[in-house]
């Protein structure tokens, strides 16, 4: 059994905070990193951020090439996306915070992400598609940013340019 119970709930003050950077991957942070993974896996998830178990620091956890041969589960800490591609596409998301709720999300395709590994070292990664994607939903959570936020912006800018 997993340590953590999921923070769910759109106006929950841990989902809605700006995570703090990890200052140095101590065993404590590892320890936080293995156990995301593995209420990650009980919960289904295809990622989980820290504030999702309602600790305030810029962990997630990302499942890369979902459905593959090269399924991966990687942890990045202190990740920051240095490139977004204006070449943008929809697909549905849900949230293990948001239970019930799949939506329609706009996304940049391609990203290029720095990140700290659990080792403590610096890496970088180009990622598309679905990988992108979950990249982007996760590091939002970091931000205070859930995805039906995306949804009602969006929803905005169609409704100013019609
Ligand atoms: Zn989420």
């Amino acid at each position: 059994m997993s340590t953590f119970t999921i923070e769910t709930g759109e106006d929950n003050p841990v989902l809605r905070a700006k995570a703090k950077p990890v200052a140095r991957v101590d065993k404590s942070i590892k320890k936080l990193a293995s156990n995301m993974i593995d209420a990650m896996k009980e919960s289904d998830g295809m990622g989980l951020a820290a504030p999702q178990v309602g600790i305030s620091k810029r962990i997630v956890i990302v499942l890369l090439n979902y459905n593959t041969d090269h399924e991966m589960i990687v942890p990045l800490i202190n990740p920051e996306i240095t490139y977004f591609s204006d070449d943008t596409g929809k697909a549905e998301e849900g949230c293990l915070s948001l239970p019930g709720i799949y939506k329609q999300v706009e996304r940049s395709k391609q990203i290029r992400l720095t990140y700290t590994d659990t080792k403590g070292k610096e890496k970088m990664l180009v990622l598309e598609d679905m990988n992108a994607r979950v990249v982007q939903h996760e590091i939002d959570h970091l931000d205070g940013i859930l995805f039906i936020d995306r949804v009602e912006k969006q929803k905005a800018v169609e409704k100013e340019t019609t």
